[in-house]
């Protein structure tokens, strides 16, 4: 325990509300485990949907809890389905604004009226999940705003109102989707230099007045001033700048990431704490033994998270890419990963390829990135896959899907140096050179020792007690215990 530790006597009762997806509910189970370290009362509150299926993909004794840690659920408000699907966003943003509140907060009015466990005190909430600011400030409790996005994309959607005063968003027709307006400069976002729209993220190139992710972000993150704090899975020394531009307008910002390397110092997963898991698909663990069989920095692991969908062409063009780079591979193939077909690779490609790769349809993530025998990530620059690879000492290659990806991308490449982009399209023969230069060529292995240095400094930031999100995960406790 850190040195604010609840004391016993006055058990402090968090309430954390992730956003629905995967890239948010990893996230925030992390800071849930970090707060019950902490000595807090933690409830968990998923959607019905994915407190269904997480009973499914991990077992149905899975969310019992412990003692002091509890499972809850409200709906999302979108039709009920027991089918494992990435649920569409802009429907659940649109949903969950509408439909959550109230059931919401009949949850807090229900565990309150519970004796056998502490009133809440404070909430943790997705800064997606703003409708629950409401209900903590009709309780009169502090709420903390978790964006899992990267400090330099939720940046850029604190920007997003001002694209719509200066004209530049929603576009004027499609014809403004060409590269060269993409390619306009936007240099008035303070700490973010050399950036152009197409940089900026997705959700603002949209022809629609009424775009429900452009007017949700303006949204949220206009209620984000509204929080007691903000939190970032992010650390200093990474964007350092940005964090401190965006001080001038939500305060304050703590950074407290990576935060799979600070639970890492908390909890073993020898614990029953440390086993609690947040995947919505089943692991697939054989490629671990697949890999311990490797050469270091030998694999192309290749994964696109949990939303990002393609096309069936692209999905060919990516198989026969990596196909002709004659390297080993470790490539995780979602079972919805191509949009509205069943995802399947050319039978010739498998045979071709067969004694040196491994498909999954899910996989440990975490775990395969820090394993010493992954050389190069192809990835959609998640913001917890860029972190997690960065953790990892492991270069990508960027092919980013949408939301603040793309920002993401465009940081890997030039401010972090760790990454470098492939065209939108997919073609085989860019997928293979560059994947053949992140594995063997001079470019991979500057990247390979930038990720190695932003490695040490994410371990630097953990380290016990004295690193910067350690200190600045102490100072966000004192915010949810009201001091
Ligand atoms: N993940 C995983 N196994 C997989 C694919 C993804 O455990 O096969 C995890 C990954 O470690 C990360 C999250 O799912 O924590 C994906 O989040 P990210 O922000 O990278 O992308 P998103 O899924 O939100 O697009």
């Amino acid at each position: 325990m850190g040195s604010h530790a609840v004391s016993p006597a006055r058990k402090q009762h968090v309430v954390c509300v992730p956003y629905p997806a995967q890239g948010h509910i990893n996230p925030m189970m992390k800071v849930a485990k970090l707060l019950h370290a902490k000595g807090f009362y933690v409830t968990f509150v998923n959607t019905i949907y994915n407190h269904k299926r997480l009973l499914r993909s991990r077992g149905s004794n899975a969310l019992d809890g412990l003692p002091s840690f509890q499972f809850e659920s409200i709906p999302d408000g979108l039709p009920e389905t027991d089918v494992d699907v990435t649920q569409d966003i802009p429907s659940l943003c649109e949903s969950t604004v509408k439909h959550s509140l109230a059931p919401f907060k009949e949850l807090l009015r229900r565990i309150n009226a519970q004796d056998e466990v502490p009133p809440v005190s404070c909430i943790v909430s997705d800064g997606c999940m703003s409708f629950t600011l409401d209900a903590a400030e009709e309780l009169g409790v502090p709420e903390v705003l978790f964006w899992t996005t990267s400090a330099c994309g939720f940046l850029a959607y604190l920007h997003f109102h001002r694209f719509v005063e200066k004209g530049l968003s929603p576009l004027k027709d499609e014809s403004y989707l060409t590269t060269e307006h993409l390619d306009t400069t936007i240099d008035w976002i303070p700490s973010m230099s050399n950036l152009k729209l197409k940089d900026i993220p997705s959700f603002i190139r949209t022809t629609n007045p009424d775009d429900i992710m452009l007017n949700f972000l303006i949204r949220e993150t206009d209620r984000a001033k509204r929080a007691s704090a903000i939190i970032l899975n992010t650390f200093d020394d990474l964007e350092h700048d940005v964090i401190q531009s965006m001080q001038s307008i939500v305060s304050p910002v703590y950074s407290i990431g990576p935060l799979h390397l600070q639970v890492k110092q908390e909890n073993s997963e020898d614990s029953e704490l440390g086993r609690m898991g947040s995947n919505l698909w089943k692991e697939e663990t054989e490629c671990m033994d697949w890999l311990d069989t490797k050469a270091p920095n030998s694999v192309v692991y290749v994964n696109f998270g949990s939303i990002t969908v393609m096309t069936a062409k692209q999905l060919v063009e990516f198989a026969w890419g990596l196909a002709a780079t004659g390297k080993e591979f470790l490539w995780v193939i979602r079972p919805d990963l191509v949009a509205g077909e069943v995802s399947m690779v050319p039978p010739e490609f498998l045979t071709e390829t067969a004694d040196r790769k491994m498909l999954a349809s899910w996989c440990p993530q975490e775990k395969v990135l820090a394993h010493p025998a992954i050389g190069g990530f192809l990835t959609h620059c998640g913001w917890n896959s860029t972190l997690e690879s960065l953790c990892g000492g492991v270069p990508m290659v960027c092919w980013p899907f949408f939301a603040e990806q793309q920002t993401n991308c465009k940081f890997c490449c030039d401010e972090w140096e760790i990454g470098v982009e492939i065209g939108g399209d997919v073609r085989r023969e860019e997928v293979e050179a560059v994947v053949r230069e992140l594995m063997d060529g001079e470019k991979g292995k500057k990247m390979r020792e930038r990720a190695e240095e932003w490695r040490s400094l994410a371990q630097k930031a953990t380290e016990c007690k004295r690193g910067s999100s350690v200190v600045n995960f102490d100072k966000v406790v004192k915010v949810l215990l009201g001091e």
